[in-house]
């Protein structure tokens, strides 16, 4: 059995500048599996390519050169590109802007009805995505009255009455308080761990990055690091001198290290740390 999600292939991406012949380009031949059931978090300074490799992973652009799949499907097929999007759903930063109706359930149901679903099994659909955001009571709420981390909820559960395998989320928290944040990363904790949906987060907090398999910290288009979050966060001047903080924690024990203390460099959290102090 193939247990590949999303592949790139020597992807290269190439923005063309409407006003000059100029070239930009976004992502340089970059290679890229994501498994099944994977949690992978994405950093990377700004203008590094992190939301132009999400586009590509749901086949919203195509890749100049080389190759993306979603699940065996080529993005470049273009009678595939509803199977692409549904089996890959994109959630954006801004809520705001990806709430379409007036009531919270007709919000949710509204990918599903484009997909031309039955009434009756869109009903069920709806019921259960609120509830795997845990949003059901807020079912015939405005959406606009919402807070900012149940908003993204909802925006998740409109992505989930799809029943993607895969969600990919550009930077999902980035305009969330903190309280905001902890919700949706809960819930995108609980659909992968307990539904098995494959996650790509894009994100530049280093402790929801803690929180994945695999991190890969994009630089300039190209992948600079790929490792377990162990891994990476143990190269703290690497990981800085890409423009990133590493986890505080790992930043404490690293300073506790340069003072002469043994103490281990893959520590990554609060817990790990009073326990070897
Ligand atoms: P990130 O999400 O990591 O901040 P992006 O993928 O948005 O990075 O951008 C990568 C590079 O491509 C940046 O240099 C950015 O300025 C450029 N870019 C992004 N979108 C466009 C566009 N629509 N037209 C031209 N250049 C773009
Ligand atoms: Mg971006």
């Amino acid at each position: 059995m193939n247990d590949t999600m999303i592949r790139l292939e020597n992807v290269t991406y190439e923005y063309k500048s409407n006003i000059d012949e100029d070239i930009l380009t976004a992502l340089k031949n970059v290679s890229l599996e994501v498994k099944k059931g994977e949690f992978l978090a994405i950093l990377g300074h700004n203008g590094s390519g992190k939301s132009t490799m999400a586009k590509m992973m749901n086949g919203l652009i195509l890749p100049t050169n080389g190759e993306v799949y979603i699940m065996d499907m080529n993005t470049r097929v273009e009678e595939k590109i509803w199977d692409i999007r549904a089996k890959a759903g994109m959630v954006f930063q801004n809520p705001d802007n990806q709430l379409v109706a007036t009531i919270v359930e007709e919000d949710v149901a509204f990918g599903p009805e484009n997909l031309g679903i039955p009434p009756i099994e869109i009903r069920q659909r709806v019921d259960e995505a609120l509830e795997a955001v845990e949003m059901s009571q807020y079912r015939k709420h405005a959406p606009h009255l919402l807070s900012g981390g149940q908003k993204q909820r909802i925006a998740i559960a409109g992505i989930l009455a799809m029943k993607p395998d895969c969600i990919i989320l550009d930077e999902p928290t980035a305009m969330l308080d903190p309280n905001g944040r902890i919700e949706v990363m809960n819930s995108i904790k609980k659909l992968n761990q307990e539904e098995g949906k494959t996650i790509v987060l894009i994100t530049h907090y280093m402790d929801e990055a803690v929180e994945a398999d695999r991190i890969i910290v994009l630089s300039n288009g190209e992948i600079a690091i790929e490792g377990s979050p162990r891994e990476v966060f143990r190269h703290v001047d690497k990981v800085k001198e890409l423009g990133l903080d590493v986890p505080q924690v790992t930043e404490l024990a690293y300073e506790l290290r340069k003072e002469g203390i043994d103490i281990r460099d893959d520590v990554l959290s609060i817990e790990e740390l009073v326990e070897l102090l």
